[in-house]
This record gives structure tokens, sequence and C-alpha cells, in this order.
């Protein structure tokens, strides 16, 4: 068995962290290190898709519970509009293999990706 992920520790109690928001099969907690005035990271319970990819392909429901769960927690926490960001792959960044959405809001430049 690997180990269990950030988000899984999270989930268990086991790493502090305040659950902001949660669906059924999901979660919302704040990054550790925010990118953005606002920076949730929205978590599907299960670990068992690595990135946004095989979790469209496996599970198309649960996707859609998460994007739901990003659009309720950028309403909450900022003015409703936001970036929703995947990184997938190590080379893109991705340092935690459990699939996990950026919610990015506040304070973004317009009409770019920087
Ligand atoms: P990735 O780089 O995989 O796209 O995103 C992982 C994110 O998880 C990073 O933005 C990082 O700051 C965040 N993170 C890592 N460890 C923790 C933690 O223990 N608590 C919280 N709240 N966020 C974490």
């Amino acid at each position: 068995m690997s180990e269990p992920s950030v988000f899984t520790r999270i989930l268990r109690g086991e790493i502090p962290a305040e659950i902001i928001a949660e669906t059924e099969n999901v979660f919302a907690i704040r990054d550790i290190a925010p990118q953005a005035p606002v920076h949730l990271l929205v978590i599907p319970k299960t670990a068992e898709h690595r990135n946004v990819v095989e979790l469209a392909a496996a599970d198309p429901a649960l996707l859609s519970e998460l994007i739901g769960l990003a659009n309720a927690v950028a309403a909450e926490h900022a003015d409703g509009d936001f970036r929703l960001i995947f990184n997938t792959g190590a080379g893109a960044g991705q340092t935690v293999f459990h699939v996990h959405a950026h919610v990015l809001a506040g304070g973004l430049s317009e009409g770019s990706l920087g």
C-alpha cells in the first residue's frame, strides 16, 4: 500500500486543516501556501484518482460534484468569479497525486493566466 496522501490525512484529522465546506464525496480547505487572495482546494474524499484526466474518465459525476463545490466556495469566499486549476503531472507543478482543484479568486489580473 502506498502512503496516504496529505489530503487523506487531513480528512482523517491526522493533519490539522479546517474543512470549510463539504458534500457527500468532496471537501474544501484553504491552501496552506496561498497564491492568490482566495486560494482554496477542492478535493474528492477518495484518493483513487491521481489527476483530473483519470477522474473524468472514471467518475464524471464525481468531477461534476467537485466543480459544483468549487462554485459554491467561490461564491461564499469571493464574489463568485474564480479560476479553477488542475495541475496535471509533475512537470506542470503537481505535487500531490490525489486529484484536487485549485480555486483562485480575488485580485486576479484580467485577460492573463499569470
Ligand atoms: P499541487 O502542487 O499538487 O497542484 O497542489 C498541492 C497543493 O497542496 C499546494 O498548493 C500546497 O500548498 C497544498 N498543500 C500541501 N500540503 C498542505 C497541507 O498540509 N495543508 C494545506 N491546507 N494545503 C497543503
